[in-house]
């Protein structure tokens, strides 16, 4: 399983990088064909994330995306998505790809896009309300949602999937989404090879319920006891030197701050 950084700037897009969005591929077994294949699938679609992630992925060949909630910072960019499924080119052949999300997922793409209520996308999307407590399956990874801590329905996601170096080895990572600390995200976390969490404030400017400052990540990485941890939403005004020395009062293990086109190979 290999996680690709398409965008990690905290709440918009910002001069280095467009807002959140993760790649996450994995070689499976094709139902279709029988054949080996590369399923891919992406967490999060913020504003700017689209074109980068054109860089890496033809968009007809998205098996899933997966929404950890939906304020527009993680999810903005789904309609350039839709409209490139179905007006772009081969779109006429597209199955409507796998989408994960909030019960609120299609109203908000249809308040995006401005459609009328009736809009249901069944061309471009088959949608599913993510549940706690269920798991989803896109090729040969498996995708757990967990409770997050945040003024929407909001969800952090565990990814499972064959090791890149030994495909008989299972490898994890958890991507916190949007989140205060709280014990259904330590949960979610809890042993996982790669943590890929937020710090969306800092120790001087935080509110209750809502995001992580460093130093309560760092706690999350440690209480969770994760292999290491790749620090993100970062807002673009916030020193990483801060986020780095408030992560550190908590999290002693490896620690990598996420960049739009790092890979990590898992
Ligand atoms: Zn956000
Ligand atoms: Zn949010």
């Amino acid at each position: 399983m290999k996680l690709i950084v398409i965008g990690a700037t905290g709440s918009m897009s910002g001069p280095e990088s467009p807002a959140s969005s993760y790649l996450i591929q994995a070689r499976g077994i094709d139902p279709q064909s029988g054949g080996e294949r590369v399923f891919s699938l992406v967490c999060d679609l913020g504003p700017g994330s689209f074109g980068a992630l054109w860089t890496h992925l033809c968009p007809c060949d998205l098996d899933a995306l997966a929404l950890s909630h939906c304020h527009a910072d993680h999810m903005g960019d789904i309609i350039s998505l839709q409209v490139y499924r179905k007006w772009g080119p081969g779109s006429c052949a597209l199955r409507p790809v796998s989408l994960f999300g909030p019960a609120e997922t299609m109203h908000r793409v249809r308040q995006i896009e401005g459609a009328a209520q009736d809009e249901g996308y069944e061309a471009e999307f088959a949608f599913t309300h993510l549940q706690v407590g269920e798991s989803y399956q896109v090729g040969p990874m498996t995708i757990r949602p967990f409770r997050a801590l945040h003024p929407v329905e909001a969800f952090g996601l565990r990814i499972e999937g064959p090791s890149e170096d030994d495909p008989s080895r299972r490898v994890s990572l958890f991507y916190t989404g949007d989140t205060d600390l709280c014990d259904t995200i330590v949960e979610g976390a809890s042993g996982v090879d790669v943590l890929l969490s937020e710090v969306g404030f800092t120790s001087e400017a935080t509110e209750p319920d809502m995001h992580m400052d460093g130093v309560r990540a760092g706690t999350l990485a440690t209480r969770a006891g994760v292999g290491r941890m790749i620090a993100t939403h970062i807002q673009p005004w916030t020193p990483r030197e801060q986020v780095s020395s408030e992560i550190r009062q908590a999290w002693s293990g490896p620690l990598e701050f996420a960049v739009s086109g790092m890979e990590v190979s898992l």
